[in-house]
């Protein structure tokens, strides 16, 4: 199932919006940034009735 998601990207700050898929459970995986290009980590968490979307800088 695909979530829409808002994150703020831990390089240049900028609000983008993106799809999460919750249906595969707990996630980890890098993706760049559609502002700045750069490669942010995402750590998605699910839980059976609420999710959650954390980002971080690759070298953190
Ligand atoms: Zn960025």
């Amino acid at each position: 199932m695909l979530e829409t998601a808002l994150y703020e990207c831990p390089y240049c700050g900028e609000a983008v919006e993106t799809s999460v898929d919750i249906s595969g459970g707990d996630q980890t995986y890098i993706e760049d940034c559609q502002v700045c290009c750069r490669p942010i980590k995402f750590v998605l968490q699910v839980d059976a009735e609420e999710w959650h979307l954390e980002v971080f800088s690759e070298n953190e």
